[in-house]
């Protein structure tokens, strides 16, 4: 059984009923919603038919609705620019009128108090690069490095610059209401570059009535400057390699994302690996060998998810993309970089976990039964990364089961707690029977932080399946 989840981007080649049950069939685990492209009407049409295809499948699947977050971007230009090395170039703010021939305006009024003489300014995917010459406070003058053509309202970076754009824009909150109303299981935060920006969010998610947990996509230096505090104060974090790419020396990208997965498995936290795992993919059947082994690299440090973007929503091959992708994970799986062994054990909840997953490693075949309210313990087994085991976390709570689609190994099943400890394990051993997930004479270890009845405990038992 695959133990890396997929997450695979909506868009306009995969949002028929047609294409998102076979997106789920072929192993999708989260559907991605970004709100850089997604209007309300859509978001409120696909929700409900994900979540019907889905109890269909028999198989849960989450939701993540991806803010945009404060992005600068140039404005709106009747005629693309034909920018050559060593012309000036205009950048306006606010109502500023042009001055020069080669001028946009930028949709964030303070950038010139964020920029100094000499720094560079990185335009669509870095492509265009810019040097800051002049500031003045209703514009900024740069000489052109690169030759490009600057088209209209195309991304702007600027690597290593500190800027005060406001962790979240109006848009954005709109979005996160239309969030809560929808019971979205996770809230991406883009450019989250630190901690109080996580805790924004989640202020204003819990107000609104909303379980969302939230996803710190770390895309800038600002954010690697911060990355322990934004790591403890988010439920999930996404190395943003399209972002972050550019916002870091393109050859430190591989040492950077290795950092991000080890520090969320030390501080346990769940981490995805995203962007550009097969792009090549967007109009051809079959992923590069370097995509491949790119993807291979994601599983073998252990990364909880792995997401497509443009893949699955624009591409021409959005299931033979998850087909792919399944196939490789799986087929990767057996070696990991054991980063959880310096996970921190801070509580006796952690420590019980620990226990049950050594035991597990010393049985082959053996499965792990976590039986959980909160979701809680089936984190903790799932951050210790067991070598072979598969865990099952059982719930009666259907988004707690839906958040769980997010972490490495874990199959979630519905169930029904009695007070009678006993019981419920019985119950859940047979469902594990019914679907084919585990046979007499296996093993399984037990954990549970519920079935006190009355009483909370932690407890671990090891049963043989009769
Ligand atoms: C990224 O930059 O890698 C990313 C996932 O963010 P977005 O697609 O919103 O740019």
């Amino acid at each position: 059984m695959r133990k890396t989840k997929i997450i695979s981007t909506l868009g306009p080649a995969s949002d028929s009923d047609e294409v998102l049950d076979q997106l789920i069939r072929s192993g999708t685990d989260v559907f991605r919603l970004n709100m850089s492209h997604a209007k309300h009407d859509w978001v409120r049409d696909i929700i409900p038919r994900i979540r019907s295809l889905s109890e269909k499948s028999g198989k849960f699947v989450a939701v993540l609705m991806d803010l945009q977050g404060p992005s600068i971007r140039t404005g709106d230009l009747s005629d693309s620019l034909q920018l050559k090395e060593g012309d000036l170039c205009e950048l306006c703010l606010g109502d500023a009128e042009p001055c020069m021939e080669n001028s946009t305006s930028v949709n964030y009024p303070g950038l010139a108090e964020d920029l100094s003489i000499g720094d560079i300014v990185l335009v669509d995917n870095g492509v265009i690069q810019l040097k800051v010459m002049e500031l003045a406070d209703d514009r900024i003058s740069c000489t052109v490095l690169t030759d490009g053509v600057l088209g209209s309202r195309r991304h702007i970076n600027l690597p290593g610059i500190n800027v005060r754009l406001p962790a979240l824009t109006e848009n954005d909150m709109t979005d996160a209401m239309l969030a809560a109303e929808m019971s979205i299981d996770f809230l991406g935060l883009s450019f989250a570059r630190e901690a109080a920006h996580i805790e924004e969010l989640r202020v204003a998610v819990e107000q609104a009535g909303s379980r969302a947990q939230i996803i710190a996509k770390i895309e800038d230096q600002q954010a690697m400057k911060h990355l322990d505090e934004i790591i403890l104060a988010s439920d999930v974090v996404m190395v943003a390699r399209g972002d972050l790419g550019i916002e870091v020396n393109i050859e430190e990208l591989p040492l950077v994302q290795r950092r991000i997965v080890r520090k969320c498995i030390k501080l346990g936290r769940r981490v995805i690996v995203a962007t550009h795992m097969l792009e090549s993919m967007l109009d051809s059947p079959l992923p590069t060998r370097a995509e491949v082994t790119d993807v291979a690299n994601a599983v073998y440090e252990q990364a909880d998810a792995v997401m497509l973007s443009g893949e699955t929503s624009i591409g021409q091959y959005p299931v033979k993309s998850v087909e792919l992708l399944d196939r490789i994970t799986t087929r990767n799986e057996l070696v990991g970089a054991n980063f959880a062994e310096a996970a921190a054990l801070k509580t006796h909840k952690q420590k019980t976990v620990k226990a049950a997953v050594v035991l597990a490693n010393s049985i082959p075949g053996c499965k792990i039964a976590v039986f959980t309210k909160r979701g809680v313990m089936a984190n903790y087994v799932s951050n210790l990364r067991p070598n072979e085991a598969h865990i099952y976390a059982f719930s009666e709570d259907v988004q707690v089961l839906r958040h769980l689609c997010l972490n490495r190994a874990v199959t979630g099943v519905r169930a029904k707690f009695s007070n009678d400890a006993e019981e419920t394990v019985a119950r859940g051993v047979d469902e594990l029977k019914r679907r084919g997930f585990a046979e007499e004479g296996e093993s399984v270890i037990v954990l549970s932080d519920v079935l006190g009845g009355e009483f909370v405990q932690d407890s671990i038992h090891l049963r043989e399946i009769e």
